[in-house]
C-alpha cells in the first residue's frame, strides 16, 4: 500500500515541492500519478481539489484514496521525480473560504448554539447548513459581525496534531470520528476543530466574510457566504448592478427599492387603463366592421387576420362582434404559434367549438370551446388564411 505524505498538513503555504513518483499509470480519466509526498490538496471535507502542474503537466484532479493521494494528469508522465506547482490563486481562494467557514461556523455556535452540519465550497459561493430553521435576520447579522471581528483582530490560526483522546479532552467544536492522529485547526481563543483542509495562518488573511443570503430548508438553514477576494468581487459586482439600476431609474442607490415599487404600481395602473381602452376600441371597431360588412343568408360573416402584437385586441374584437346581431367572427392572429378565435352572436345557427376542432384537425394546432365561442392555437401562421376559409366553408355544412 502506498502512503502519500501530505505536505499541506504542516505547511498550507507550500506552493512548490519535489517528490518521487511511486505510481504512474493510465487511468479512466487520464494518467494516474501517486507520489511519495504532495502539497496538492485532494477533494475532501467540502473543499475542492487543487490544480497546478507536475513537471509542467496540468493536474486536472486530485483524489484522496485513503492512504494515497492520486493526481490525475492530462498525459503520460515518465520521470522518476517531479516538481509539483500549486495553482496558488485558486488555493489561496480556497484557504480564505475554508478559514472563513471555520470562523462563521464558530460564530453561529457562540451566537446561538447553532451547529454546522455540512459545508460546501462552491465555484461562486460557499454554503453551510445549520441545524435549525429558526434563525432570524438579526442572529445572522450577529454571527457575521462576530466572525468579522475575529478577522479584524488578526488572530493566529494554528495547526497541531493530537491523539483522539487528547483531542476529546481539549474539546472540539465538532467531534471527529477519526481514529489515530487527529489534525486540529485552532483559531486562537475562538475555535478549535478537527480538520484536514487548508487554512490561512492568520485570520486577517480572510479579509472579509460576507453573508449573501440564507434560506430555510426542512429543519435547517442554508447560509451562503463569500470570503476574501471573492467578497470584494461580489460586493463590487453587487454595487455595479445597483448603480446601473439606480441610473435606469434616474435615482439614488438607496432609493432603488422604493423606485421599483413606485414604477411597478404605475405599470399596473397603466396596464389596467390600457385594457379598458382596448376594450372600448374593440367595441367601436366591431360596430364599424359590422356596418361595412355585407349580409349573406341572414347573417354577417367577418373574417380577418391580425398581427401578433394585436392579440389582446383581436380577442376582444371577437367578443365585441358577437354583441352585434346575427354575426359570425372568424379571427386569426399571427405569431409563433398563431391563434384562432371563432365566435358568433349567442344563439346562432353554427357550432363554433365543432368548427374550430375540424379546422385545426386540417391545418394543425389544437383548440376547442363552446357553441358560441371557441379558441385555438399552435398552428403555423402561414396557414391562417387557409384556416379561416376552411371555417367559413364549414359554417354552411
Ligand atoms: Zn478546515
Amino acid at each position: 500500500m502506498n502512503r502519500t505524505e501530505r505536505l499541506y498538513y504542516q505547511d498550507c503555504y507550500l506552493r512548490e515541492f519535489e517528490a518521487r513518483v511511486v505510481v504512474s499509470e493510465p487511468g479512466p480519466r487520464g494518467w494516474r500519478v501517486v507520489l511519495d509526498r504532495t502539497a496538492f490538496y485532494p477533494d475532501s471535507g467540502g473543499q475542492p481539489a487543487d490544480r497546478g502542474t507536475l513537471s509542467g503537466l496540468p493536474v486536472v484532479d486530485v483524489i484522496d484514496e485513503g492512504d494515497a493521494i492520486a493526481h490525475i494528469v492530462e498525459s503520460r508522465l515518465d520521470a522518476p521525480n517531479v516538481t509539483g506547482r500549486i495553482d496558488w490563486e485558486r488555493r489561496l481562494d480556497h484557504m480564505q473560504q475554508h478559514t472563513g467557514q471555520h470562523l462563521l461556523s464558530a460564530a453561529f455556535e457562540q451566537a446561538g448554539e447553532y451547529k454546522t452540519v455540512s459545508f460546501h465550497l462552491g465555484a461562486e459561493a460557499s454554503t453551510i447548513d445549520l441545524d435549525s430553521d429558526r434563525l432570524s435576520r438579526r442572529q445572522m447579522d450577529e454571527a457575521e459581525d462576530l466572525a468579522n471581528g475575529i478577522i479584524y483582530e488578526d488572530r493566529e490560526v494554528q495547526i497541531s496534531f493530537a491523539s483522539a483522546e487528547e483531542a476529546a479532552r481539549l474539546g472540539l467544536r465538532k467531534p471527529t470520528e477519526r481514529e489515530g492522529e487527529i489534525r486540529i485547526v485552532e483559531v486562537r481563543d475562538f475555535d478549535r476543530s478537527a480538520c484536514g483542509g487548508t487554512h490561512v495562518s492568520r485570520t486577517g488573511a480572510v479579509g472579509l466574510i460576507l453573508v449573501r443570503r440564507f434560506e430555510r430548508l426542512k429543519g435547517l438553514t442554508r447560509v451562503e457566504f463569500v470570503c476574501g477576494r471573492r467578497a470584494l468581487k461580489t460586493a463590487r459586482r453587487d454595487c455595479l448592478t445597483l448603480t446601473e439600476a439606480a441610473r435606469l431609474f434616474s435615482g439614488a442607490l438607496d432609493n432603488v427599492p422604493a423606485l421599483i415599487t413606485k414604477q411597478s404600481e404605475e405599470l399596473r395602473a397603466a396596464l389596467r387603463a390600457r385594457e379598458k381602452l382596448v376594450k372600448r376600441l374593440a367595441e367601436y371597431e366591431a360596430r364599424e366592421i359590422w356596418s361595412a360588412s355585407i349580409e349573406r343568408g341572414g347573417r354577417r360573416i367577418l373574417s380577418r387576420v391580425f398581427a401578433a402584437e394585436d392579440y389582446d385586441e383581436a380577442k376582444m374584437l371577437a367578443h365585441a362582434l358577437t354583441r352585434q346581431p346575427t354575426t359570425v367572427a372568424l379571427i386569426g392572429v399571427k405569431g409563433e404559434p398563431a391563434a384562432l378565435f371563432f365566435a358568433q352572436t349567442p344563439g346562432g345557427a353554427a357550432d363554433m367549438g365543432s368548427i374550430l376542432k375540424q379546422t385545426v384537425m386540417k391545418v394543425g394546432g389544437k383548440g376547442g370551446g363552446a357553441r358560441d365561442f371557441a379558441q385555438g392555437g399552435g398552428l403555423d401562421e402561414e396557414r391562417l388564411e387557409e384556416a379561416l376559409t376552411l371555417a367559413e366553408g364549414l359554417l354552411d355544412a
